[in-house]
This record gives structure tokens, sequence and C-alpha cells, in this order.
């Protein structure tokens, strides 16, 4: 299973290399399976676009580029021209085909369609006043970059269900453990 706590869709994509800055960063997209899942997951499509080896390479290529364009951003430095050509090459690509039935509706596609919706919406977020609320994470750990639309913009965490929970526990018991050596 995939999370989806960033409050948009390209973020939750970069997400899918969980704790970038540790020696082994776990990679939840390791298979071409596993980008047909999170396509899914994500609600973009109503079934598996039916990935194989090179759109998972494009989607890895993509997702690294999201990743330095929003890391530039948050550091306050100027966006690598080369992610932005990539984001670009991809954003210029076929919308995922939305179809009308007469009980509904079908989103179906290509895996490079898929792609061309989430480049899309890293050039709105990236290009507009969304840019400044990307924030990450305030567990050094996660790593995880989401949007923090919460009210007066407090939002540390990218969840409270597991990062926000885990670091108060953890200062619980560093603060338990003080008070009884004192
Ligand atoms: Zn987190």
């Amino acid at each position: 299973m995939h999370a989806f706590p960033c409050g948009t869709l390209p973020l939750d994509f970069v997400g899918t290399l969980r704790a970038r800055r540790n020696a082994a960063p776990a990679e939840k997209l390791a298979s071409p399976q596993q980008l047909d899942a999170w396509f899914v997951e994500a609600g973009m499509f109503d079934s598996a676009p039916g990935a194989d080896e090179t759109d998972l390479e494009s989607a890895v290529a993509l997702r690294e580029s999201i990743y330095s364009l929003v890391a530039a951003r948050l550091a306050g430095r100027p966006m690598p021209p080369r992610a932005m050509s990539e984001v670009n090459k991809h954003a210029a690509g076929l919308p995922v085909t939305l179809c009308l039935h007469a009980d509904g509706a079908t989103r179906t596609g290509s895996v490079a369609q898929g792609l061309a919706a989430l480049a899309r919406e890293t050039v709105e977020i990236l290009g507009g006043a969304d840019a400044a609320l990307l924030r990450e994470c305030a567990r050094p750990e996660c790593t995880q970059v989401y949007l923090d639309r919460s009210r007066g913009h407090r939002r540390e965490w990218c969840a409270m269900k597991t990062c926000g929970n885990r670091v108060k526990a953890a200062s619980y018991r560093a603060r338990r453990h003080s008070a009884t050596r004192a």
C-alpha cells in the first residue's frame, strides 16, 4: 500500500522514495507493478495502466526531477534547468483519458499520460502561489515534503498518525528518562 499524506499527488509521488537522506532509503517504486498500484491507489486511473520497465525508469526520472525542483525551492536556490525541462517535457504530454458514460466516468490511459498529469500539477505548484506552502516534515529522517494548507500555516508533520506521534512519543520518553535520573 502506498501513502498519500502530502495534500497533492506530485509530492506523494516524490515521497515514494522514503527517508531520502538515509544511507539506504526505502524505494516504494521498485517494480512496474508497484508503479501501476501507485496510480490506481492515487485515484488517477481506474485500473493499472500496464507499466513496463521503461515506464518505471521514466517515472523515477521524473520523480527525481520534481524532487530536485522542490528541494531547490525549499533551500531558496534557483531551480535546476535540466529538471525544469524534464518536467516541462512531461507536462506537454497527453492528459489522462476521461470518458463519460451513462452511469458515470472512467479514467484510463498510459503511464506517460499519468506522468503528464503529475508534471502539470508540479508546474502549477512551483509556478504559482502554492510554492510558498511547501514544507518538509519536522521529523528529520522522514524527508517528506507537503503543502501546508493548515490555518496559520503551522502544520509540522507530513502525517500526525506516523511522524507526529513518533516524535511526540520519543520526546515523552526522553522527558521521562531525565525525570527518573534527576
Ligand atoms: Zn513525516
